[in-house]
Order: C-alpha cells, then sequence, then structure tokens
C-alpha cells in the first residue's frame, strides 16, 4: 500500500489539501484530528471532569469501541456506539482535543486504528504525529505550515458568517494555545520528521499547494 502522511499546524489547510490529493489520485484519506475530536465529545458527554491521567485512565476503562466510516465522502466517528460526526468542530471541543491528546495511553488505541487504516488503503493520512510516530515508514511525508495571521485569517474567513462565530482575535489566541499544547507536549509532539518536504503555504493557494505536492508524488512513486 502506499501511505502519504501530511502532518502541520492548525488551520495549515492540511485537511483540504489532503482531500484535494486523495481525489486526484484515487487514494482514501484519514482525518486523525477527528479521532480525537470523536474521543473528546465521547470524554464530555462521559462528565469526566478535568482532564488529567486518572480521569483518562477512567475514560479509557469504559470507552470499548472507536469505529470511523465514510458515507457519502464523510469521515464519520463512532466512540461508544455514538456518532459524534456533527458535533466535532466546535472551538470547545478543538481545546477538549488538544487535552486529551498528550496522554500516552489514549494514543496508544489512536495509533492502532491509524496504522491499521494504513496497512489495507492506499491513502493520505493527515494529523500532527503521522511522519514522526504512526507511520515512520511512509511514501512520502509533508509538513504544512503557514504564517499564524494567515492561517487565523484563513479561518476566519470559513466561519465568520456562521452564527455565534468567534473573533479573528479568538481564533489567533486558540490556533497559538493549540500550537503551542502540541508542539510541547511530551509524547509524539507535533514536529516535522527528518525526511518531511516541508511546504510553507503562506503564499500559496490550494491549487497551487495541490499542484506542487502532486508533482513530488509523482516523482516519488512512480
Ligand atoms: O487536526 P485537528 O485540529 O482536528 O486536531 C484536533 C487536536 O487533536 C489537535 O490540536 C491535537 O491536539 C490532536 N491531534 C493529535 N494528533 C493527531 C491529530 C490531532 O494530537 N495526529
Amino acid at each position: 500500500m502506499i501511505n502519504i502522511a501530511i502532518d502541520g499546524y492548525v488551520g495549515s489547510g492540511k485537511s483540504t489539501l489532503a482531500k484535494g490529493l486523495a481525489k486526484k489520485l484515487n487514494y482514501k484519506v484519514l482525518d486523525t484530528g477527528a479521532i480525537y475530536r470523536g474521543l473528546a465529545c465521547a470524554y464530555k458527554a462521559g462528565g469526566y471532569g478535568e482532564v488529567c491521567q486518572e480521569s483518562i485512565d477512567n475514560f479509557l476503562n469504559n470507552c470499548k469501541t472507536i469505529e470511523i466510516f465514510f458515507k457519502d465522502e464523510l469521515q464519520h466517528v463512532v466512540v461508544c456506539n455514538v456518532d459524534y460526526t456533527q458535533y466535532l468542530r466546535t472551538e470547545e471541543i478543538s481545546m477538549l482535543a488538544a487535552q486529551i491528546s498528550p496522554y500516552k495511553n489514549l494514543r496508544e488505541k489512536v495509533k492502532t486504528i491509524q496504522q491499521d487504516f494504513a496497512s489495507k488503503n492506499n491513502c493520505i493520512i493527515e494529523g500532527r504525529d503521522i511522519g514522526t510516530v504512526v507511520l515512520p515508514n511512509a511514501d512520502i511525508k509533508f509538513f504544512i505550515t503557514a504564517s499564524e495571521e494567515i492561517r487565523a485569517n484563513r479561518r476566519f474567513a470559513q466561519i465568520k458568517e456562521t452564527p455565534n462565530s468567534p473573533t479573528y482575535e479568538n481564533i489567533l489566541k486558540d490556533l497559538r494555545e493549540r500550537d503551542y499544547k502540541d508542539e510541547h507536549r511530551l509524547i509524539a509532539p507535533l514536529k516535522p520528521a527528518k525526511d518531511s518536504i516541508i511546504i510553507d503555504t503562506s503564499n500559496m493557494n490550494l491549487e497551487q499547494t495541490i499542484e506542487y505536492c502532486l508533482k513530488i508524488i509523482k516523482l516519488k512513486i512512480n
């Protein structure tokens, strides 16, 4: 199987890039952030309270199943038989996902799902630690960055018309906080793998980024 890893910062555009590339290559795509978000939803729904090792242990003891399935190109995340897909994208769940994601035993559960998916599909897997920890032998590894302000602006442009959308300043603050947490955790911190191709998309649009990555993929894979 061909496995392509895409890692990067909050709002770097890695999900959109992964979907665009997958379409062109006819590969599957796995959004691993959605799995952490699904777990955050289940954690919240279960009322486990402030996040600490003990609460994570309790949660994992009760959390027997985590399933992923795809319907109409949408990735669904089902934890303990509850489909949380429509609740994944709030700012509260983003933050809670970043709070529960540093715990080793929780990451190990998610790693198994990701590796299983990679072993069965030609795929693009996007996240924070795919090139470094989950798929250290991925065929190609991309690491996507853009300036904080550009990432916050892109996110703001996407959601400013939705009711109760956060301000640009709040988006920038949350993005900085989450990146800091992801980069500074002890287990599987966000960082490029030694063999990652780093792409700064600050001055590139989506089409340019897709074309650039496709050229590299064709060179490396064919
Ligand atoms: O990518 P997304 O913003 O949906 O990820 C939500 C959170 O899940 C991240 O801020 C990070 O804490 C966690 N995550 C992770 N490892 C991944 C993907 C996401 O720790 N591979």
